[in-house]
């Protein structure tokens, strides 16, 4: 990724060349070209978020103090909340009992 030496606006590529929207514009040697190539593939990894039905999948295990059986092992997983600027929430499940909760953290 590069940026405007004038205005600071974000350069796009295009046919060999970067330009900006003030007008100025750059040549791209093959070593610039091939180093955008792979910044937009690190960038845009699949990022896919695992949605686990909750009641029959393997979930890993944590050591949990439940609060209704006083249970000591207990299920989590993560929900990613619908806007990606939440942090993700944590679930904690007793296995003993079944109660769940929201971790703290
Ligand atoms: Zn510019
Ligand atoms: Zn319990």
């Amino acid at each position: 990724m590069e940026f405007c030496p004038d205005c600071g606006a974000m350069l796009m590529p295009s046919n060999g060349k970067v330009k900006c929207r003030c007008g100025y514009e750059k040549s791209l040697t093959n070593d610039d070209i091939e180093e955008q190539y792979h910044m937009e593939g690190e960038k845009n990894p699949e990022m896919k978020v695992i949605v686990t039905d909750k009641n029959n999948v393997a979930l890993p295990t944590t050591t949990i103090t439940c609060y209704k059986c006083g249970g000591t092992k207990g299920y989590w997983w993560t929900v990613q909340t619908r806007s990606a600027d939440e942090a993700p929430t944590n679930f904690i499940r007793c296995a003993n009992c079944g109660n769940t909760w929201r971790s703290s953290n």
